[in-house]
């Protein structure tokens, strides 16, 4: 075999072993999203709360949460956090709620 090919093989290897261990144990986006504060401006305009059990709106029913909401990426965040395709950039928390809520 030419060394060059043996030499991208053993990189290629090389690489494939030090990546796939590392997404097996990071959900994607983890590191990227940070919490979102129930004091953000548009977590305010939208009356999220973290827990559904705190929101007073008038559309809320009860059991509804981020977790079972159509918009929610449950693998994003982890530790009961996740995605949300309203607050882009940030994590919601699974037990929260907001008046963006799509029956999932
Ligand atoms: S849109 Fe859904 S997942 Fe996002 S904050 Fe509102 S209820 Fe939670």
């Amino acid at each position: 075999m030419p060394v060059d090919r043996a030499r991208r093989r053993f990189v290629g290897g090389a690489l494939a072993s030090a990546v796939i261990p590392l997404m097996a144990i990071t959900p994607a986006g983890a590191q990227e999203l940070e919490r979102l504060s129930e004091d953000n401006a548009m977590a305010k305009s939208l009356d999220y709360k973290h827990e559904a059990g705190d929101v007073e709106h008038g559309s809320y029913k009860s059991g509804q949460t981020c977790e079972n909401c159509a918009l929610y990426r449950a693998d994003a965040a982890g530790e009961g956090w996740g995605g949300c395709s309203i607050f882009r950039g940030k994590a919601v928390k699974g037990s929260g709620w907001c008046s963006s809520y799509v029956k999932g």
